[in-house]
């Protein structure tokens, strides 16, 4: 027996279908929504599609961006010698709030993970290696997330860069094992990046 009128629980189903939504938040949020003057909801709604449609692929490090190259990309001051790569676009804000990077990065989109079925050719690797092609890199800083996917891939990546004569360093310190960069705080991994260590 169906307690809900149909739309409700298309409501519902769709908040289920986001992740970390159970069943009671869905129904919680759905609520919420339904209790939302008519402009409220719309402006909900559109912010989700606005997002989506004009969010893309920096055509240099693949963050998320609504623009063709990203504004760290185009920030002049930058040191252009450094590249650090990440899993996620949300690393990316979690390496910016320590401050203390001022390289560019490389966002790969995940991690090799041969349980799951991803492999190199799933990830943004081969556009990474374009990047490096002339010579203006003289560090890559591996800050995938230390846990076996996180590892799996920043051991592969190193396989690949070491050959073309790149520093290759990995984060360590502070960041526990099994941990994801982006719940880290930024002192923590502030240290985690200046005690990189050389692979
Ligand atoms: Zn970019």
């Amino acid at each position: 027996m169906n307690y809900y009128s149909a739309p409700i629980a298309r409501l519902i189903d769709e908040f289920t279908k986001l992740p970390g939504i159970g069943r009671k938040t869905a129904q919680r949020l759905a609520f919420y929504v339904i209790s939302l003057s008519i402009e409220d909801a719309s402006q909900l709604s559109k912010a989700i599609i606005e997002a989506k449609k004009s969010i893309k692929y920096c055509s240099i490090c693949t963050n998320l961006t609504d623009q063709d190259i990203c504004t760290i990309c185009k920030d002049k001051r930058r040191d252009a010698s450094v590249i650090c790569v990440v899993e996620d676009a949300r690393d990316v804000i979690a390496m910016e709030r320590t401050k203390e990077f001022h390289g560019f990065y490389h966002v790969l989109h995940g991690a090799i993970s041969p349980l799951d079925g991803i492999g190199p050719e799933d990830i943004r690797i081969k556009e990474l290696l374009a990047r490096l092609q002339d010579n203006s890199v003289n560090e890559v800083i591996l800050a995938t997330n230390l846990n076996i996917e996180g590892e799996a891939t920043a051991m592969y990546i190193t396989r690949l860069l070491k050959p073309l004569g790149i520093r290759v360093t990995r984060i360590a310190h502070g960041i526990p094992v099994g941990g994801d960069l982006e719940y880290a705080d930024e002192v923590t991994l502030a240290k985690a990046l200046d005690g990189r260590r050389e692979l």
